[in-house]
């Protein structure tokens, strides 16, 4: 495929003029044999260049493989293509009577790049998407199939691993018997009296819960409940249920996002908040992502109230969740309890960055690291002091990529290369 190659938001050009499509693993190791350079394409949904290859780099995309989707019902698990979207893949193990333990907000990602960027949903006992995968297979940069499992003392750096390693053709991720789940919206929760304790409880009250405000007051204009009908009925003090359908982008139309008013329905029709048929979000923006420690969040939340006026104008939403601390190395999540600040702003560049940039000001206290999938500025000699198994990963891309095939100028910024 030729032509202009972007990312779902329009905010990225890829450099190479070419979209490399191999149909088979046998395509993909030739290709990346034969190349110097490689990055690899999932669903574009990111809002960076950490898939762009760099000059005379080779772009490729493994969307037109044969779809696995291959479910073990007694050993609850899936092995599935890397370029599978979550829709297509949560439908597939439903028919199973089984589940993923959870889902991002839209279900229109693929499975490896997504894992490759610690992308999450939310839930205080829910990990990173990455949590579910127990093996990874990987053509690396000589054309070799190399599998990396659970029990592999490399496994830590093989799942969130930016791309940096190899093409992921191929995941087995853990299942859970599939349940239901319904989704209570409540509206304008005050931040103010808001203490520690009553935070924890929102958070707390449901399989998954998010916080949206437009930061024009302190406070949060939305509360979504995703409760599985298995666990109690959530209980919320000082906001009130919603009296209509709503949308997390003020404005935007709520027929594109799932059930709500408490209707049960499977798993993988209510834990994204975006209907896989209609466009996610609001289509026209770019967005940011900050985790740090879910013990700082309410401080963390008071020092963007404190910043709201310069936030404001350049944002559509703002999204509070938590994510349980996992163990991939580069995973924003690893090693600790974690809540992530997330902001859709305004689908315009240069109105943005000064706001992130003071956002980030406002938000260093508490050590954020930024999704890796979205808009920040943070120097990567910051962000090095923030993963504690950095030099443990770069060992492992070297050992899988000594040539450097796969690191691209993110990358290398990233490893200090
Ligand atoms: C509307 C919208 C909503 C979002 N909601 C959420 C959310 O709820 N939670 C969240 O955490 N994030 C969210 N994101 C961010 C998104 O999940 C991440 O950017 C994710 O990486 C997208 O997956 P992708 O397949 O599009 O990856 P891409 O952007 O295509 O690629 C991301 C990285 O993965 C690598 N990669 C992709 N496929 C492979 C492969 N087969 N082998 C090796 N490397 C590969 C790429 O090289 C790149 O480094 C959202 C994004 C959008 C646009």
């Amino acid at each position: 495929m030729t032509g202009t190659i972007t990312n779902w938001a329009g905010n990225i050009t890829y450099g190479a003029g070419e979209l490399h499509r191999p149909a088979s693993v046998d395509e993909v190791a030739a290709l990346v044999a034969a190349s110097t350079r490689v990055r690899v394409l999932g669903s574009g949904h990111s809002f960076n260049e950490i898939a762009e290859p760099g000059p005379d780099g080779v772009l490729l995309s493994i969307a037109a493989m044969p779809p696995l989707v291959d479910v073990d019902g007694a050993a609850r698990r899936v092995r599935v293509s890397g370029g599978t979207r979550y829709a297509e893949l949560a439908r597939a193990v439903h028919t199973h009577g089984l589940a993923l333990p959870n889902m991002a907000s839209l279900p229109h990602i693929s499975v490896a790049g997504s894992v490759a960027t610690g992308t999450h949903g939310s839930g205080v006992g829910n990990g990173s998407l990455a949590s579910a995968v127990r093996e990874v297979e990987l053509v690396t940069a000589d054309g070799s199939v190399v599998r990396i499992g659970r029990d592999d003392p490399r496994f830590g750096g093989a799942v969130t691993s930016l791309g940096a390693l190899g093409v992921v053709t191929a995941l087995t991720l853990d299942l859970e018997p599939a349940f239901e789940v319904e989704q209570h919206v409540f509206t304008e929760l005050p931040l103010a009296g808001l203490d520690t304790a009553a935070f924890e409880a929102v958070m707390s009250a449901a399989y998954s819960v998010s916080l949206f405000t437009d930061w024009r007051a302190p406070g949060f204009r939305q509360v979504w409940l995703k409760r599985r009908t298995d666990q109690p009925l959530p209980e919320i003090t000082g906001a009130a249920p919603a009296t209509e359908k709503l949308h997390p982008v003020p404005g935007m139309p709520a027929v594109n996002c799932t059930e709500q008013f408490g209707v049960p329905g499977a798993w993988h029709e209510r834990l994204p908040h975006f209907r896989a048929e209609f466009t996610p979000s609001s289509g026209a923006e770019l967005q940011s992502e900050y985790l740090l420690p879910r013990d700082h969040a309410l401080e963390a939340l008071h020092a963007v109230d404190a910043i709201r006026d310069t936030v404001a104008p350049v944002l559509q939403t703002c999204e509070v969740r938590t994510v349980a601390a996992d163990e991939q190395w580069l995973s924003p999540s690893y090693g600790r309890d974690t809540v992530a600040l997330h902001f859709t702003w305004i689908e315009d560049t240069a109105a943005v960055l000064p706001v992130v940039r003071r956002l980030e000001a406002a938000l260093d206290a508490f050590a954020p690291r930024p999704h890796w999938g979205k808009v920040f500025t943070t120097p990567a000699g910051v962000l090095r002091d923030r993963y504690p198994r950095l030099d443990d990963f770069r060992a492992l891309a070297r050992e899988l990529d000594p040539k450097g095939t796969f690191a691209n100028a993110f990358v290398r910024d990233v490893l200090g290369e």
